[in-house]
């Protein structure tokens, strides 16, 4: 009976194999992580001379890596129009350096619009892609020269059609396979695309210009097959839309999802490029469309560290073997994507190295809120001697930090930010 000889040492094998995998997994998971992997040692003490002196909390912006960032992006992507989604990060020194490094911008407020017009951008190199808008905020867009805009909505695009009168229309379809996003937008935005072919109809009788179909297939999307059904249904409707109503639609709006470095691994850009350009020819041959992407995370989220400093480590009893570890950053001051754990940034402590005995901590922020807690269930390890004083970097933390954050809650002003050339 070979099989039961054989049996018992084929089930050793796949244990060992188990074990080894769960060890590497926690050596992923559990902060065990090295600094070098996120940032060269040249580039981590130039940011300790220019932030020792600064007053915490706040965030760094390298400006350099944003330039090398987008640099790569449009390597990976000769094709395509890169239009920044400006939520990802503001700052008038990245507006700055995105326009002369001749990027197109997607913005979402009047707010943004002006601080972008401030900068001498011509409207012609603005998206107006929030699907949400008042229908004064359309008319303003429209006099000060935009042409371009993101609907998914009848009520929306019938406001377009009156207030931007032959403005040029995408319309944003629905991707529903978000799981594998860790800060996923969709199920907020985009219609489903049978509701998309109507409106680009719509679009055509209302006198506005069908230009595109546009998807945003969820932030930190770590699953790029997410895009090759997104443009599978992009296809659908190119095709219908010409063999039924003659509308031959060009632009297609790939919108964001494109990886910063966290803890959590995802493929390299290149990978996603490589990947995402073949689905475009599986789909469309040679005659690719006319090709947008919104990068917004994937080209600051590796540019900015955020220091905070500990306020007061203590355990909830004499015994307790996690600590507590509240620090002056939190989820209402640059933390917000902390929310349900999803974003999980690399943290070290300004006793990395000095200390080589760690032990599990739970992460909050100093306000009165109990919701102002980081990470609990995912379990951070830091030098078991922190203490009031040291400081923490949270490192990749460049988008969806420095305006994300209260202006005043229990008094603590919103985080200040700083760029380093
Ligand atoms: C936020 C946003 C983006 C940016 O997405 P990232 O995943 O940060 O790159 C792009 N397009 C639209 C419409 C957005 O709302």
């Amino acid at each position: 009976m070979p099989v039961f000889y054989y049996y018992p040492l084929y089930a050793v094998c796949i244990n060992a194999l188990h074990s080894y995998l769960a060890a590497s997994l926690y050596i992923r998971w559990y902060g065990l992580f090295n600094r070098a992997d996120f940032i060269s040692d040249s580039e981590w003490n130039r940011f300790i001379d220019f932030s020792e002196k600064l007053e915490t909390p706040n965030i760094v912006i390298n400006l350099h890596q944003i330039k090398f960032n987008y640099i790569k992006l449009r390597d990976a992507f000769p094709y395509a129009q890169v239009y920044y989604a400006v939520k990802s990060n503001p700052g008038d020194p990245v507006i700055s350096l995105l326009d002369e490094l001749g990027s197109n911008f997607d913005i979402a407020s009047r707010y943004e619009l002006d601080a972008v017009l401030a900068h001498g951008i011509h409207p012609d190199r603005i998206s107006y892609g929030n699907t949400i808008k008042k229908a004064r905020d359309i008319k303003y867009f429209y006099d000060k020269g935009v042409r371009m805009f993101a609907t998914d909505s009848k009520d929306d695009l019938k406001n377009i059609a009156e207030q931007a009168p032959g403005s040029r229309i995408y319309v944003r379809v629905l991707i529903e396979n978000t799981t594998s996003a860790d800060w996923p937008l969709s199920r907020k935005f985009g219609c489903h695309p049978d509701m998309a072919y109507d409106l680009i109809v719509m679009a055509r009788d209302l006198g506005l210009t069908p230009y595109g179909i546009s998807f945003h297939v969820g932030s930190q999307q770590r699953d790029i097959g997410t895009w090759n059904d997104a443009i599978a249904k992009v296809k659908y409707l190119f095709s219908a839309l010409e063999e039924e109503e003659e509308i031959r639609l060009t632009m297609i709006n790939m919108g964001g999802g494109f990886p910063a470095h966290y803890i959590q691994a995802a493929n390299d850009l290149h990978t996603y490029a490589a990947e995402i350009t073949r689905y475009l020819h599986d789909d469309f041959g040679d005659e690719i469309p006319h090709i947008i992407l919104e990068p917004g995370r994937s080209l600051v989220g590796d540019c900015g560290i955020l220091t905070s400093e500990v306020v007061l480590v203590s355990r909830k009893n004499n015994t307790a073997l996690q600590r507590w570890v509240y620090q002056d950053a939190g989820k209402f001051n640059g933390l917000i994507e902390t929310m349900d754990e999803s974003i999980k940034y690399p943290v070290i402590s300004s006793k990395d190295g000095k200390d080589a005995k760690e032990g599990e901590v739970i992460l909050a922020g100093p306000t009165c809120d109990s919701a102002d807690i980081m990470y609990e269930d995912f379990k951070y390890k830091l030098p078991l001697s922190l203490k009031a004083g040291d400081k923490l970097y949270w490192l990749s933390a460049g988008a969806y930090t420095s305006t994300y954050a209260s202006v005043a809650f229990n008094g603590f002003p919103p985080i200040k930010t700083y760029y380093m050339e």
